[in-house]
């Protein structure tokens, strides 16, 4: 059977290696079964370039690399987190980058794609950065300093953030419902799958004057988390992490 899956938000860090054992399981036991894996976004924590030599990182590619050689195509939008991330690695991992909003066909079904977080309009702040940080001038900048000052810098506002006690599932805001309708609509499509909110549901609505669907992914802070479809529907699953 034709198989696809979409993943998001799992946020792989080297201090979290029950996500990264999760997700090496789900690659070996999962996504080698199926035709293609998306992976819409928030895909790793931070992402300071695609010059990063780390070790985790590159253990990662090669993972994702054997993934594609084993003839699973995999295509990568980024989230807001791994927005600087780009061709070079999507190369050394077997990916295809795709812009921030995609229109695909799924099993005749078109849907659009997406992480999720341009729709969430009502976090004022965070789109003002999300609109500079997205210029050129703004990430050429950044992509000029020195390797070891991104990672500095990332360090550091991840510091911050952890400070701020900010719980991470409440903090996001959600989606602006109207936002949705006009994306749906202006892509003329009755499903929509996106991730970055951590609120995995599936919610109706009404677009185009006809019943429409909206599938939200799961992060992986707590457990594994992914949308398995096939050509007969589709099924939101879970996987406890194992104990390390
Ligand atoms: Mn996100």
């Amino acid at each position: 059977m034709h198989t696809t899956y979409f993943i998001a938000d799992l946020h792989l860090t080297q201090e979290r290696s029950d996500i990264t054992e999760c997700f090496l399981s789900f690659l070996l036991n999962e996504a080698v079964n199926a035709e293609k894996l998306y992976i819409l976004g928030d895909f790793f924590e931070f992402w300071v370039g695609d010059d990063d030599d780390d070790p985790f990182v590159l253990s990662i590619a090669a993972a994702l690399k054997t993934l594609s050689e084993s003839g699973t195509k995999i295509d990568f939008i980024v989230g807001n987190r791994d927005f600087l991330l780009g061709k070079r690695f999507c190369a050394k991992a077997g990916m295809t980058l795709l812009p921030d909003i995609q229109l695909i066909d799924l099993y005749g079904q078109p849907t659009v794609i997406m992480h999720g977080d341009s729709l969430c309009t009502m976090d004022v702040e965070y789109q003002k950065f999300r609109k500079k940080s997205r210029s050129w001038w703004w990430s050429n900048g950044i992509q000029c300093l020195p390797l070891f000052l991104r990672k500095k810098m990332a360090r550091d506002y991840r510091q911050k953030a952890s400070l701020k006690q900010q719980n991470l599932t409440t903090d996001i805001m959600d989606v602006t419902p109207v936002e949705v309708v006009k994306l749906m609509e202006q892509q003329n499509s009755q499903l929509l799958i996106h991730g970055h909110t951590h609120r995995p549901a599936v919610h109706s609505l009404i677009t185009n004057n006809k019943p429409a669907t909206r599938i939200v992914l799961g992060d992986w802070y707590e457990q594994g988390a992914w949308l398995k479809v096939t050509e007969s529907g589709y099924e939101l699953l879970n996987q406890k992490f194992t104990h390390t």
